[in-house]
């Protein structure tokens, strides 16, 4: 389905293509030492007034002189707490004692947070680092941490540099070029290379964003990051992701959960990506449907964790997901109340809904039956072509939610399985049904018991219902 736009206001950015000289980075690699008080930058010893050390198998180094090594601006606020490192158009933003890490303004989160020891700050190298596009290498022998630069030499202040500019600089390098502009609130990007270009897009989550690696060619003079503030993208970050192949990374910092579609011209020198999220309306209707209630507990766990409880409140955890991106749904029921299993599929049936997700935990007699598996239903000797039409989506999006849940979850692939459950067979659209960890099983049903791991079931059931409403668009 396209979108209609109409062209209220148009942001247009064009980013010209400077030639720059190109700067040789002196740094090859920097070392750090478990429990010496000095680093290498190449082979040349700088001194420190602290040392490197290992906790809970982390190797910590002073940010200060990590800093210093890779050449980044520090700032460090005593009364926030707060360090903060700036190198080219790049900012990371740390907190003592927090795992978040900024990046960009973009949050994400690390495994340790930064601490303080003898008034020092201490960090694994690898997030400063890599948020700088440095490679970070553990060397068990010698218990060594080495820091390699990126490989595209750093640029400082694009504009003041340009008048090096030299024709010989600029036929050598492959470039790009990247426009970027907003009609309503569709980012439209257009890469155009000299050359094909092939690429690889993925979506990922937490914080959001979409990266499309395009092969075989250098970033060229691409600004290493570009903020247009809009209203689904906030930034498009530029790497030389690999060299020997040659990869370019566009990260697109993204503001909330959005669809894409890309398309290469037909000389495949220009590839447009178009970036948007739905308009409110334009899906169809998702009936959510929390599996039991009120006098059918559902499956109970060993603790005594019901099913139904569970089921509830991840149904009512996606639909304030799916709110977010302007997906309308519908609950079978809002409370603990006992709903039918016709009355269930007939509602989504009444409500002329777009897609039907039934939501459940499994159990098993044998406590030990664990992991994740969504189910649909399917009928080898279907004769009505809509009805078979309907059971292939349905599979489609079993497989979509499934390998959403595997991702965010972690357990075992139990699969996607047919079945002749009633509210998947007797229903008029695309119908699943998810059974996303055994409450039967300890281990399974105490993660059940946590507000985090509903809301990640949640975040995998979402996310498999809007990937599966883009794959229906493109
Ligand atoms: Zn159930």
């Amino acid at each position: 389905m396209h979108i209609k736009i109409k062209i209220l206001f148009i942001f247009f950015i064009l980013f010209f293509i400077f030639a720059l000289p190109v700067a040789a980075s002196e740094i090859q690699q920097i070392t750090f030492v478990v429990g010496q008080p000095s680093y290498l930058v190449n082979d040349q010893i700088k001194p420190m007034d602290a040392a490197t050390f290992i906790e809970n198998n982390r190797t910590y180094v002073p940010v200060r002189y990590l800093g210093e090594a890779l050449n980044a601006r520090i700032n460090w606020n005593q009364k926030t707490k707060m360090v903060m490192l700036y190198l080219n158009n790049n900012r990371v933003d740390l907190n003592i004692g927090s795992k978040i890490i900024t990046v960009n303004g973009q949050t994400n989160q690390m495994d340790v947070a930064p601490v303080l020891k003898n008034n020092r700050t201490y960090l694994p190298a690898r997030p400063i680092a890599e948020a700088f596009f440095f490679k970070v290498k553990w060397e068990k022998e010698g218990s060594k941490v080495v820091v390699f630069p990126p490989e595209k030499p750093a640029e400082t202040n694009v504009l003041s540099e340009t008048t090096g500019n030299s024709k010989e600089n600029e036929s050598e390098e492959t470039t790009l070029e990247l426009k970027i502009s907003e009609e309503n609130s569709l980012t439209k990007a257009t890469v155009t290379a000299f050359q094909q270009i092939n690429y690889k897009i993925l979506k990922l989550t937490a914080p959001d964003r979409l990266i499309i690696d395009i092969q075989d060619i250098r970033p060229g003079n691409l600004p290493p990051m570009v903020i247009v503030n809009f209203e689904v993208v906030s930034q498009v970050r530029v790497g030389w992701f690999n060299r020997n192949p040659d990869i370019t990374r566009l990260v697109f910092d993204l503001n909330k959960r959005a669809f894409y579609r890309s398309c290469l011209s037909e000389d495949k020198k220009t590839l447009t990506v178009e970036i948007f999220t739905p308009k409110p309306g334009e899906e169809k209707l998702v009936v959510l449907d929390p599996g039991h209630g009120g006098s059918e507990p559902g499956a109970v766990g060993p603790t005594g964790l019901k099913e139904k409880d569970v089921n509830l409140d991840v149904a009512k955890r996606v639909k304030e997901i799916l709110a977010s991106q302007n997906i309308k749904t519908e609950l079978t029921r809002e409370g603990d109340n006992y709903v039918g299993l016709y009355e269930r599929s007939g509602m989504a049936n009444n409500l002329d809904a777009g897609l039907f997700v039934s939501i459940h935990m499994n159990a098993h007699k044998n406590r030990d039956a664990n992991g994740t598996s969504v189910f649909y239903y399917c009928y080898y000797n279907e004769q009505k072509a809509e009805e078979i039409v309907r059971q292939e989506k349905s599979k489609e999006l079993a497989d979509i939610t499934q390998q959403n849940l595997l991702n965010l979850l972690g357990l075992k692939d139990r699969g996607v399985q047919q079945a002749n459950f009633a509210v998947v067979r007797t229903i008029n659209m695309p119908a699943i049904l998810v059974e996303a960890a055994f409450i039967s099983n300890y281990a399974e049903e105490n993660l059940l018991t946590q507000e985090y791991f509903r809301q990640k079931i949640a975040q995998a059931i979402a996310q498999g219902i809007t990937d599966f409403i883009i794959t229906q668009k493109a």
